[in-house]
């Protein structure tokens, strides 16, 4: 209860006296009372946490940060080392890239290119020739300036028909359309004839060469659809 009303209450007598009066006096108290008693436990939960604050260290906080930081660091020292000697152990012989249902021929791997670290891009002329673009019912935005426009499937004759086996996609990047392999689509077929499948094109046992957007052959560049 409010000390102030609580005062005046006995005070004035009233808490002993009877009728309406008592009634609105009381009323009114009561909801005072209960104010009173929110912002008294408002006050405890500030008090708590400021009295947590001031027992906090914020040398220790700099330090865990810190070990964060270093380990972080280090655990992407680790990946560029593993990455470097993936690369370094991988075959420069001529690996065909088959699609992963039918096995039909795609590109070669002298024919995949990786641009800006992260598209794999066919630049093989008569690409076009074996898949099917087809253009997604909404545009996928994925970084700035890069978005999913359209799905490539394979065209190849398979069975009695055509594959159809989901290859990759298109992207519009930096303002080209561009064709991009999924590595878990294909088939890899070394010189020998052995197959294999790999769920990311790092661990494909070939070497892949950069290429840059702008040396991209026109001809590998995906025409409006
Ligand atoms: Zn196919």
């Amino acid at each position: 209860m409010c000390n102030h009303l609580k005062d005046h209450y006995f005070a004035s007598g009233r808490g002993r006296a009877k009728g309406a009066r008592y009634v609105v006096i009381s009323g009114v108290t009561k909801q005072a009372a209960e104010q009173e008693e929110k912002n008294k436990r408002k006050e405890d939960v500030m008090y708590t946490a400021m009295e947590q604050l001031d027992r906090v260290d914020l040398s220790c906080i700099k330090e865990k940060m810190q070990a964060i930081q270093e380990a972080d660091l280090k655990e992407r020292r680790q990946e560029r080392r593993l990455k470097a000697s993936l690369e370094a152990s991988k075959s420069k012989d001529l690996h065909m890239l088959l699609c992963g249902r039918c096995q039909g021929e795609i590109c070669s791997s002298e024919e995949i290119k990786i641009c800006e670290n992260q598209n794999h891009i066919p630049i093989n002329r008569g690409f076009y020739d074996i898949v099917r673009i087809e253009r997604r019912a909404k545009e996928m935005t994925i970084g700035v300036g890069i978005s999913k426009v359209a799905k490539v499937f394979c065209n190849i004759t398979f069975g009695d028909g055509i594959c159809g086996h989901d290859l990759g996609g298109v992207q519009s990047y930096k303002g080209r359309m561009i064709p991009t392999l999924s590595a878990s689509s294909l088939i890899f077929r070394s010189p020998k004839g052995s197959k294999q499948k790999c769920k990311k094109w790092m661990t494909t046992p070939f070497k892949i060469d950069e290429i840059a957007l702008e040396d991209i052959p026109q001809h590998a560049i995906c025409a409006p659809i």
